[in-house]
């Protein structure tokens, strides 16, 4: 069994509130990261290479970026395996989960991936790889790809790319 991190994040959040902690809140998964900052991704996705590769492109582009996304074209060996599948109406367009820092997966949902413009695929993959590749938790201020909803990072914020606020957190990370 797969165990999804999304409810792991929703408990986290949920224990700063009640602790009261409202300032400087670390907005990571646990705290840690992989071990290399070279990262492997397996493509299998059936439909969005196109963004996928995009995604992958600009990550690596991105000013002090502390980590690299690599395609492996591998069947085993690899960090985090991207795929697609129709999910239905589950209010999730893409989701991480899996084992922290041996095996997670990034699952795309057709379901709304399939009526979104390039960009937003490639937000939603890039929110995502925030996630998986960087160790990232969800951000509650705009302007930052990895809040909640891709209504407000891509939407709202324009943004299919990491933010620079982003860029600061996966340093403080790694
Ligand atoms: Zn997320």
């Amino acid at each position: 069994m797969i165990s999804r991190l999304p409810v792991f994040g929703v408990v986290l959040a949920l224990l700063f509130v009640a602790v009261g902690a409202t300032a400087a809140v670390a907005h990571f998964w646990d705290g840690n990261h992989w071990a290399n900052s070279a990262i492997d991704y397996r493509d299998i996705v059936d439909n969005y290479d196109t963004e996928l590769s995009s995604a992958r492109v600009d990550w690596n582009l991105t000013t002090n970026n502390p980590t690299e996304l690599y395609d492996c074209n591998c069947t085993g060996g690899w960090d985090i395996q991207v795929g697609d599948a129709n999910y239905g109406a589950n209010d999730m367009p893409g989701w991480s989960g899996g084992y922290l820092w041996s095996e997670l997966y990034i699952d795309l949902n057709e379901y709304y991936m399939g009526g979104y413009v390039p960009n937003k695929r490639r937000a939603v993959i890039t929110h995502e790889f925030g996630h998986a590749a960087g160790g990232l938790d969800h951000h509650e201020e705009q302007g930052r790809i990895m809040q909640y909803y891709v209504e407000d990072y891509y939407d709202t914020d324009g943004l299919y790319q990491l933010d620079a606020g982003s860029v600061g957190e996966l340093n403080d990370l790694w």
